[in-house]
Formats: C-alpha cells, sequence, structure tokens
C-alpha cells in the first residue's frame, strides 16, 4: 500500500497535478459543444478559473489575463466531461484492492470524468474523499450501497441478506447512514423485503437503483420508483399469455433455451404500456446495452477483443476470468434470427424511453465481459448511435446533462458559464461522427488542464501495474 502511494504522490508531482491548487486556464479559438443544444460555437475563448468556466466569449472579443496558461485548441472541440453511470473495479472482487488507484485513473484518458460504482464497499466512499480533496487524481466518484440480496452467490459476496420486511428497512437505514448515495439491489428479493427497503428509502430520500426482482416484477418496481439497471426484465414484462413460458430474456434466462423463444410472442400492447410506465413515473435506465448486445446477440470476435485497448491492459488469467461465460454461451449459441430480434427489441425499448422521456443514462459495466474503464463507455455510446438508433448528440446526452439532471448536479454536464470545468477536447466533432469520443486532445479535470501527453503517461503507468496484478485466490 504504502508503495502505491508513494507512487500517486510522485505522480502528482511529476506532473504538476493537484486538484485542490487550480489552475487559471485560456483555450483559444476552439469550438464550443455546450450540450445545451446541438450546436456548435465556433472561434471562442473559454477561461478557466478556480475550478469553474469562468467566460465563454468569441476569441477575438477579449483579451487573455496574464497568468492564464494557454492552450491553443484551433480546430479543437470542446464538451462536458463524459459520465460513466455503471461501473464496477477489478479490485472489487477479483484483483488486489491495492490496484484501485490505478483502475480509477484509466477511464480519466477516455474523458471519462465521473464513474458512477455500482456495488459500494467502504473503500470506495474513502476513495471519493481522496479524490475530492486532491490527495490522488480520479473522476469525481459515486457510490451505490453493496448489495441487497435474496441469496448471497459468490464467495467474495459484498452485501446483505434480505429475507424480509425488517431486515430490508433496517439495511437502507444502515447504508444511508454510511454516506452512500443509492441503494444498489441485485438478485431475488421477495415482495415484504422490497417494501421494507422502499419504505426506508423513502424516509431517508435516497434513491434505489438496480436489478427487478422476477418475484416483484417491472410493474411493481416502476410504481415504487425504483431506478432499472440492464433494463431488467423488460423482456419479460412484455411476453403475450400465450408464450409457452414466461420467464424472458431479462436475468439468467439468458443461459438457458426456452426464454428465446418468447421474442416469438412479443404482445405489443403490453410493450407499449411498460414504455408509457417508465415515461410517467419518471424512471431512470442505464441500459448497459453494448454489454448485453457484444454477450448475447453479436460476439466480439477473437480479433476484436485482442485489438482492443483492454487487451494489453491486464493478466491472461484475469483476462480469462472475464471471459468465461462467453465461451460457454457462444458454444452453443440461439438461432440468429432470435438474437437479431433480441437486439431490436432493446433498442426499440430505449428509443422509445429516450424520444419520449429522455431518462437514459450510458453507463458500461465494467469490467464485465472485458469492457473496461473509459472504453466500455465509448462502446455503449457508439451502441447508442448504430444499434439504438439514437443521433450522436442524443447519445452524448446520456454522457452528459442526463446524468447531472439525474444525480442533482445543476452545475455540470455543460460546457456554460459558472459550471464546473470538467471538460474533455476532442479533436474532431462527435456531434458529425460519434467515433469522434476517441480522439482526445486533453481534459480540464476540476479546472485543471491535463493534456493528451499527460494522460498518456498515466495510462501507461496503470497499464504497467495492472498487468502484473494476479487473479485474487478466492475467484480461482
Ligand atoms: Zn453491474
Amino acid at each position: 500500500m504504502m508503495r502505491i502511494k508513494k507512487f500517486i504522490y510522485i505522480l502528482i508531482l511529476t506532473l504538476g497535478l493537484n486538484q485542490v491548487s487550480l489552475g487559471q486556464i485560456a483555450l483559444e479559438n476552439v469550438s464550443v459543444i455546450s450540450m445545451e443544444d446541438s450546436l456548435v460555437l465556433q472561434n471562442q475563448l473559454v477561461l478557466i478559473n478556480n475550478g469553474l468556466i469562468e467566460v465563454i466569449e468569441p476569441s477575438n472579443n477579449i483579451e487573455i489575463p496574464a497568468k492564464y496558461e494557454k492552450i491553443d485548441a484551433s480546430g479543437k472541440y470542446l464538451m462536458p466531461g463524459l459520465y460513466d453511470m455503471h461501473m464496477h473495479y477489478l479490485s472489487d472482487d477479483r484483483i488486489d484492492e491495492k490496484y484501485m488507484d490505478h483502475e480509477v485513473a484509466i477511464s480519466l484518458s477516455y474523458g471519462v470524468l465521473t464513474n458512477r460504482l455500482m456495488i459500494g464497499r467502504p473503500e470506495h466512499l474513502r476513495l471519493k474523499k481522496r479524490i475530492a480533496s486532491g490527495e490522488i487524481v480520479g473522476p469525481r466518484v459515486y457510490v451505490a450501497s453493496p448489495q441487497l440480496s435474496a441469496i448471497s452467490f459468490s464467495k467474495v459476496f459484498n452485501g446483505l441478506v434480505i429475507k424480509d420486511f425488517t431486515q430490508g428497512y433496517e439495511a437502507v437505514k444502515l447504508y444511508s447512514d454510511k454516506g452512500y448515495d443509492f441503494i444498489k439491489l441485485t438478485f431475488g428479493l421477495n415482495n415484504e423485503s422490497y417494501q421494507g427497503i422502499i419504505k426506508a428509502a423513502n424516509e431517508e430520500g435516497i434513491p434505489v437503483v438496480g436489478h427487478v426482482s422476477r418475484k416483484i416484477k417491472l410493474r411493481t418496481s416502476i410504481k415504487s420508483g425504483q431506478d432499472i439497471e440492464h433494463l431488467d426484465q423488460y423482456m419479460d414484462a412484455i411476453i403475450s399469455n400465450e408464450a409457452p413460458t414466461d420467464e424472458g430474456l431479462s436475468a439468467f434466462g439468458i443461459f438457458k433455451e426456452d426464454p428465446w423463444y418468447t421474442l416469438n410472442f412479443i404482445d405489443s400492447a403490453k410493450l407499449e404500456e411498460v414504455i408509457q410506465l417508465t415515461v410517467k413515473h419518471d424512471i431512470w435506465n442505464t441500459p448497459t446495452n453494448f454489454l448485453f448486445i457484444s454477450s448475447f446477440a453479436h460476439k466480439r470476435s477473437d480479433s476484436e477483443l485482442e485489438k482492443s485497448p483492454e487487451w494489453s491492459l491486464l493478466s491472461t488469467e484475469v483476462k480469462k476470468e472475464l471471459l468465461k461465460y462467453r465461451k460457454k454461451y457462444w458454444d452453443k449459441p440461439p438461432a440468429e434470427d432470435l438474437r437479431i430480434k433480441y437486439e431490436k427489441t432493446r433498442a426499440y425499448i430505449i428509443k422509445e424511453i429516450f424520444k419520449r422521456s429522455g431518462k437514459i443514462m450510458a453507463g458500461s459495466d465494467a469490467p464485465e465481459w472485458l469492457t473496461l474503464y473509459g472504453s466500455g463507455l465509448h462502446r455503449e455510446l457508439k451502441n447508442f448511435v448504430y444499434s439504438v438508433g439514437l443521433s450522436p448528440y442524443e447519445a452524448l446526452q446520456t454522457a452528459t446533462v442526463k446524468p447531472a439532471e439525474y444525480l442533482n448536479e445543476n452545475k455540470s454536464g455543460m460546457v456554460k458559464m459558472g459550471y464546473n470545468a470538467n471538460l474533455v477536447l476532442l479533436k474532431d466533432n462527435p456531434l458529425e461522427n460519434i467515433e469522434a469520443i476517441e480522439n482526445i486532445e486533453g481534459i480540464v479535470l476540476n479546472g485543471n488542464w491535463i493534456s493528451k501527453t499527460k494522460l498518456q503517461v498515466i495510462l501507461n503507468n496503470s497499464q504497467q501495474a495492472l498487468n502484473s496484478a494476479p487473479l485474487r485466490s478466492n475467484e480461482k
């Protein structure tokens, strides 16, 4: 632990990064994508001071005050920093927790400046404080509680097993008290447990997020105001009464044969009803769609994986662990026409919810199935364009203004005067081509400029550390 701390400290010194001492920066001749609308303001001067966006003006209107570090951003595009609204770290359970600081740093080089961690631990709460105070360099962190589940399904289960109303009620009070930002639900909760959880969450004013139990069903969870991950139980809620089974492709049904045939029994009235209900109750969905489509509809080929940035990041045994269900599934995959129908149905649900209420957020579910920090979020945004059919502007909303709205941040998620300076500078215009998010020239993190070269140093250091991280013995 000491060695890592010392290393991070040296990194801060050598890069001149310190999130407490806030910089004064002038980005010259930049094209601003405010994300307030889909317009691009060309040839702007953006002044950043004390962590905030101080001025946005046409470049020839004002002089740059002395002391400001000038950055020539001619022909480049400035947009808000991206949010990944569904993440986990490998150090949660698969590698030693001393590697956490390295995992944290990686998403910065992809312009992902906020991480929402979905199964929280006390270490994450400490991490949040360490980053906020400037002790280490990393994205802003939000932390969901340890999971509330009816079953303890893993050797390293991080959460509480909930069997009745009182246990549910008390677990929420406990985690809310400890400072977690959300209550995270996973598998198999019964109705009594769920009612206890919802009652306490309403009293505490803490949002409930996560999976939808098959025992509770989608309509109840929507009416209870729960926010939903992975579009859980939507595929089950739209099956017609004539189908041979009522188990759909939401949860573990996806690994079985019969649930795939429910795709031939989709009830369009039910489909419309659950979309309307979602919109009416203001439910936020983080579909983690790339993960589901690339895992179960269109296989990521071996060569695609080997060419991905994730491949060089991790050791062989960690990669093998992350991909263990891939082989099992693709040894005997469902028929292609069903897999295409699966993709189209999920796309339809996401697009309709987005068009009617906008309450869709981008999340990668990193590191599952080898979709990692930052790069996983880029794939989710591309999926929203190519598979779901959103425009690049709409896709970018799901990782900027939408999460800011969800998190009640009234000065983040846009490039506007007086807003927090968490920004990404891109070489090309992402509104024309979503692939432009890959080409990052630098970021502004809490008011500090970090160039592409510095980001590469951070990435290389993290890569070196993670490469040598062995799989934890409890997973072997
Ligand atoms: Zn997850």
